[in-house]
């Protein structure tokens, strides 16, 4: 198949080309290079079945030859960069992936966008099956990207309903491993990054508050096999991808210490949790083990010791240096 990837050379972006040029396909890789990395897709950009195009979504875009499928995934994902960046956010969840739908539609390619937990809120429902409507706050700090994410699945299930695109909704839980930027704020890189200079680890709020983390391959994998699957009456509504294995931010960072022989400890930072932040966040994964017959196996202690190896040579210097 020929795949074209929005958000390319983002952290699920580059991990998606990698995965689908390995098992022979086409990609073409479309970014804007806002929160995405060139050194993400460094090692791909000479395989033959590649292409980068550095383009933003939001702007109407076109590509030459038949496309067979598109995964949309791009879009500021961590809430620093999305509280950042809010009106990008907006764009890219809304115009942006109008764009991809419209192109899509034209080639009659399947379509895939990358939905989130985030669109539950903070969950009153627990764990977050997808038939929870959720509990978002329109106007509050984390707002952008969630309207924009359920603007989103709404403007697909409308190319499907009017204009019967194939589409696909995977709602990503937390996820981590190798390339997500050591800055781009989110629990994984901040822990893993401190705990390496030997700093105490920033806990935001009192550390009660859970979550749940799938290592990448394993997300990987369940979102190939939803892209993959036949048309049905139930492809096309939303399929939960993440870990059910949760914990509290505190249990995590405890881990994380332990993982590094890291001494310093955990400081909290109470003002420093955004509004909204939810308290509890756990994938229902139901749904995905049965249509899918997928489940992560990758342990947690196995994918941070794999992140923490990658983010040893970013950090390691500038520890040095200090
Ligand atoms: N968090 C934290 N310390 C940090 C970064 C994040 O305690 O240095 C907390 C954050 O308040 C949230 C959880 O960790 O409760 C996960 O945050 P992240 O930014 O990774 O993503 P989220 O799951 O909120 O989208």
């Amino acid at each position: 198949m020929r795949i074209l990837i929005t958000g390319g050379s983002g952290f699920l972006g580059s991990h998606l080309s990698e995965r689908l040029l390995n098992d022979g396909h086409q990609v073409v890789a479309v970014d804007n290079l806002l929160t995405g990395n060139l050194d993400n897709i460094q090692h791909l950009v000479n395989r033959p079945e590649f292409k980068f195009i550095q383009h933003d979504i939001c702007e109407p875009f076109d590509v030459d030859g038949e496309i067979d499928g598109i995964l949309n995934f791009a879009s500021p994902a961590s809430p620093v960069d999305y509280v950042k960046y809010p009106l990008e956010t907006l764009r890219v969840g809304s115009a942006g992936t109008t764009n991809a739908l419209e192109l899509a539609r034209r080639k009659n390619a399947r379509f895939l966008t990358a939905s989130t937990s985030e669109v539950y809120g903070d969950p009153l429902i627990h764990p977050q099956q997808e038939s929870y409507y959720g509990n978002v706050n329109p106007i509050g700090a984390r707002s952008c990207y969630d309207e924009a994410k359920r603007y989103s699945e709404a403007v697909t299930m409308s190319y499907h309903r009017y204009y019967g695109v194939d589409t696909r909704i995977v709602r990503i839980f937390n996820t981590f491993g190798e390339r997500m930027r050591l800055e781009d704020g989110r629990v994984v890189p901040n822990f893993i990054a401190q705990a390496l200079r030997g700093e105490p680890l920033t806990v935001y709020g009192d550390g009660l508050q859970t979550r749940s983390f799938c290592y990448v391959s394993d997300l990987v994998e369940g979102i190939l096999r939803l892209f993959m699957l036949e048309p049905s009456k139930e492809s096309m509504y939303p399929v939960n991808v993440g870990n059910p294995n949760e914990m509290t931010i505190e249990q995590f960072a405890n881990f994380v210490n332990a993982l590094t022989d890291n001494p310093a400890g955990i400081i909290y930072k109470i003002q420093e949790r955004l509004q909204n932040d939810p308290q509890t966040r756990r994938p229902d994964i139901t749904r995905a083990r049965r249509l899918l017959d997928w489940e992560p196996n990758i342990a947690l202690e196995e994918g941070l010791r794999r992140t923490i190896r990658y983010f040893e040579s970013k950090v390691k210097p500038t520890a040095a240096g200090v």
